[in-house]
């Protein structure tokens, strides 16, 4: 988004909310590699990021109360504006696509005052396809993040809560350090749960619906919708084949970066999907 505002001579600020849930590839891009090519960067985030958030709440975000996104994204990136633009002349520019989601295809390129943000928001890129994507980034001779390539579809947090099936693994193989957190924050949040039930004078919370404890990963397909799946439940899960127990338990299987983005010699471009 950055470069098509440098194609059309729209001086920008540029700001990234670091959730403290990166892949440090993703920070490396976003610290050393971008600010080389692009220019400044300012990086906002909360304090402690996404571990300190989880231990404030005594819980995880989820599809239902996805309180991540508002407080690690949302809200640092609003203050951040409001400080630069208390005038609220700015117009806040969003590189988001249509094709990425059907959330996303909804939602107009001009719109007013969207999340509470009192600006214009602007999504230049709404129409782009991928293809779109690829080709600004060779014109301009700047190379993607490292995880559109090897490992994931959609870059977010690392993982995101809705990972899919070969993320989870790749977060197991290359950084089980992250996988210790998960499991740690999954010990800490069932206490915390199971001190609220007794609080509140109301048994074991076992019996209120957490048969497991509360945990990172809610399988959403229609054969496991309310169980908790402990992380090492999840990682098991994610070794499996595509077959029997090994379906897909949150979204359909991402295709592999590099050949897409045509960065390296597997052949040609495969036609984008839509
Ligand atoms: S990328 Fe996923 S985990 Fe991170 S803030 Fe967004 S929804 Fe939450």
């Amino acid at each position: 988004m950055s470069l098509r505002l440098t194609e059309l001579g729209i001086e920008h600020v540029r700001v990234f909310a670091d959730t403290g849930w990166e892949h440090p590839d993703t920070l490396e891009y976003v610290a050393e590699y971008l600010p080389r090519v692009l220019g400044p960067i300012s990086i906002v985030g909360r304090p402690g990021g996404m571990p300190a958030l989880i231990r404030h709440k005594g819980m995880f975000p989820s599809r239902v109360r996805r309180y991540c996104t508002t407080e690690l994204k949302v809200k640092p990136i609003l203050a951040f504006i409001n400080e630069l633009d208390p005038d609220c002349r700015a117009v806040n520019v969003v590189g988001i696509r249509a094709e990425e989601s059907s959330a996303r295809a909804k939602l107009h390129e001009w719109e007013h005052d969207a999340n509470g943000f009192e600006r214009w928001v602007w999504r230049p890129l709404i129409d782009w396809t991928l293809q779109d994507v690829i080709d600004i980034h060779h014109r301009h001779g700047v190379r993607p993040n490292p995880l559109y390539l090897t490992r994931s579809e959609r870059v977010g947090c690392w993982p995101c809560i809705f990972a899919r099936k070969a993320e989870i693994k790749t977060v197991a193989e290359e950084t089980p350090w992250r996988i210790d957190e998960i499991r740690q924050l999954e010990a800490e949040a069932t206490e915390a749960a199971a001190a609220r039930y007794a609080a509140r004078g109301e048994g074991s919370f076992t019996s209120k619906g957490y048969p497991g404890g509360p945990t990172f990963f809610y399988p959403a397909n229609k054969k496991s919708r309310g169980q908790y799946w402990p992380i090492d439940r999840a990682v098991e899960w994610s070794k499996t084949g595509r077959r029997g127990k090994g379906g897909e338990m949150f979204y359909d299987e991402a295709e592999p970066g590099c050949v897409r983005w045509g960065l390296c010699d597997s052949g040609p471009l495969k036609k984008e999907k839509p």
